[in-house]
């Protein structure tokens, strides 16, 4: 496992070095150049090549804690601590494995938290703040942490417990039950994700009718999306990077625009930007995308059910005693990494192509009036 670990870290590295020297190319591209002039070009690739650099020794050292938990044994040693803490902090009516197993959770989950703090912290007011893309205060960042934390404990207890007994509770066949579940919590998030969640982080406005929502509500009509809403999310607190997306039920979508984006750019780029993620939507992406991941789950459970029991599973990891279903799953994922990376390539695949066809489904619809259109026939 270990092996394989470092196998793919160093695939992954040599990729990244590839790219790396694409960044350190110091004339514009010939199909970029009536585009963009050499000092834009210049500060993107400068840019690129600071990531990079980041994305190297951030994996570098999330390399070596991966490395240190399984040589130092830290799932054992872990499961241990927050059995004592149980014992002695919490009453018995919380004994037994699932409050143990959450405890565990969220004790290894805000550990990678806190190894993530000054990584977070560098990437956000030291790189992006020197190209001029960080917007948000060192008071925001803490509170989003802190949000973030609390909402992990909100849904993870529930989802967690559920997870656990349904493993713990249907029998040989639990795989299929989970799969359900997991199904139906995936349902939940995508519904409530956009209506609670997104406002807990940001401002949500109605955009401003003008010629934009005008051109906006053209693009809907043209590709039939069903437009509900149309929002302004006030991205500009955290970053001068700009986005567009859509969210909601089948039937009542939201498109929601970043104010950085409007205040970049012109109405046709802000509805070319749209177009693309529109595209997506023409081409079903999304539902194809959940149907993708449905499977994918279903295997990586059924395969579960074979391994829960697996005595040498858990004593090749430190634990001779217990079997706790959670470490299990853990366990398991580990031993899985191999497949999941060329599954990870397959998806990264389909990601790609689905970007070219959204990309080809937009432009036919990226007709900025009927005017236009009619006098583009005549000249064209
Ligand atoms: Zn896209």
């Amino acid at each position: 496992m270990l092996g394989f670990s470092l196998g793919q870290y160093l695939l992954q590295s040599y990729l990244s070095f590839r790219q790396y020297k694409v960044l350190c190319r110091t004339k514009v591209p010939k199909t970029l150049q009536a585009e963009i002039d050499q000092t834009t070009f210049d500060k993107s690739q400068a840019y690129g090549r600071a990531k990079s650099q980041f994305g190297f020794v951030s994996g570098l050292v999330s390399q070596a804690i991966d490395v240190a938990v399984i040589s130092l044994d830290v799932y054992p040693k872990l499961w241990a601590i927050t059995g004592a803490w149980l014992i002695r902090y919490f009453p018995t009516r919380f004994s037994g494995e699932i409050p143990h197993s959450l405890i565990f959770i969220f004790t290894y989950g805000l550990a990678q938290t806190i190894l993530g703090l000054p990584f977070s912290y560098y990437n956000h007011f030291v790189l992006e703040e020197k190209f001029g893309f960080n917007k948000q205060t060192v008071q925001l960042w803490v509170t989003d942490i802190l949000k973030g934390q609390a909402l992990s404990l909100a849904f993870g207890v529930p989802i967690g417990s559920a997870f656990l007994a349904i493993i713990n509770k249907t029998g040989e066949k639990f795989f299929f039950y989970l799969w359900l579940f997991a199904l139906s919590v995936q349902m939940f998030i995508i519904t409530v994700y956009p209506i609670f969640i997104v406002p807990i982080f940001n401002k949500l406005s109605p955009l401003e009718p003008g010629p934009l929502k005008e051109a906006v509500e053209r693009l809907a009509q043209q590709l039939k999306f069903p437009l509900g809403e149309l929002q302004v999310i006030d991205g500009s607190k955290r970053s001068a990077h700009s986005n567009a997306y859509f969210a909601g039920l089948p039937w009542k979508k939201k498109i929601v625009l970043y104010d950085t984006l409007i205040e970049k750019s012109e109405k046709e780029e802000v509805v070319a930007v749209l177009a693309h993620e529109l595209g997506h939507w023409k081409m079903g992406h999304t539902s194809k995308q959940l149907i993708v991941a449905q499977f994918h789950i279903f295997t990586i459970f059924a395969l579960f059910s074979v391994f829960i029991n697996n005595r040498s599973l858990f004593n090749s990891f430190g634990f001779h005693y217990e079997q706790p279903t959670i470490i299990g799953f853990m366990l398991f994922n580990e031993i899985l990494a191999p497949a999941d990376s060329i599954i990870s390539l397959a998806v990264n695949a389909l990601t790609r192509k689905f970007e070219y066809e959204a990309g080809k489904a937009a432009p036919l619809q990226l007709l900025p009036s009927p005017q236009a259109t009619s006098s583009q026939y005549v000249t064209g």
